[in-house]
């Protein structure tokens, strides 16, 4: 039988926030414990720690889980690279760290034909049992692992971006909402949202 109790307290906690148990969410659990290590930097209260995350699937809610990275401080950023590459900095040393997921996880094929089938609803009782524990033995063997196994982890130059600033807001010429001003475009010499620019 699957159960939490064989985790960590904390991998519990981004299980909860994240709704449920995957191989995914241990791979972000892992790569900020090898990233800590390193760091040795805890949850941040307000943007003292900087994610910058190159993909954006289950991985990054035990980065905002354990780290307090969020999309709402600011310290939380996504570039769209499609890669399991995570880095961490730290705004008070200025050091930052790099963690890329090397290869594939043990099993990945069989869980994700598994996964097809299951999603074109022709699995079996056995195999929708069989895909739920595989997903719970690997991420089981992510979380005791050395995370040295699974990632490549070195020290980056850090290139911190700056805290989220506070600008103006004005109303855009059309709706009448008001926009953060270095988010408004001009159209016909107006200056309007990126909604009312787009019609
Ligand atoms: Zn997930
Ligand atoms: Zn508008």
């Amino acid at each position: 039988m699957n159960s939490l109790d064989d985790f960590p307290s904390d991998f519990n906690e981004c299980v909860r926030f994240h709704g449920h148990l995957c191989p995914g969410l241990a791979i972000g659990y892992s790569a900020v414990k090898a990233a800590t290590r390193l760091l040795n930097v805890g949850p941040s209260r307000d943007e003292e720690v900087v994610a910058v995350v190159e993909n954006d699937s289950c991985a990054v809610d035990a980065i905002q889980v354990l780290l307090g990275c969020t999309f709402g401080k600011g310290n939380l950023i996504f570039r769209d690279w499609g890669k399991q590459v995570f880095t961490f900095m730290d705004r008070k040393t200025g050091r930052a760290v790099r963690v890329s997921l090397t290869g594939e996880l043990p099993g990945r094929t069989k869980r994700h034909a598994l996964k097809k089938k299951i999603e074109a609803g022709l699995a079996s009782d056995s195999e929708t049992k069989l895909w739920d524990e595989l997903r719970y033995s690997i991420a089981k063997e992510l979380i005791a692992s050395d995370p040295e196994l699974y990632f490549e982890v070195r020290e980056v130059r850090s290139r911190i971006p700056p805290a989220a600033e506070v600008v103006e807001t004005r109303p855009c010429a059309i709706c009448g909402e008001g926009v953060m001003s270095t988010r408004l475009v001009t159209r016909q010499e107006l200056l309007v949202c990126q909604d009312c620019a787009n019609i």
